[in-house]
């Protein structure tokens, strides 16, 4: 049994792969991952500490 996220992975023309490279890409303003960074591209900081930079926009290095 396949779950919803899963399948759609697969039927998208990346590999998970890619998209963990991806998310692992760091930003220039804050230097955490782009999956800290929320759909807005506002970074929401690791863990339980919320990002000081400001940052409000993910920029790839
Ligand atoms: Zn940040
Ligand atoms: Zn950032």
């Amino acid at each position: 049994m396949v779950s919803t996220i899963d399948a759609q992975i697969s039927n998208a023309n990346i590999s998970k792969k890619e998209l963990i490279s991806y998310f692992r890409e760091k930003c220039k303003t804050c230097g955490h991952h782009r999956i800290m960074h929320n759909e807005f591209g506002k970074c929401e900081g690791v863990m339980n500490k919320p990002c000081m930079s400001g940052c409000d926009s993910f920029e790839s290095e």
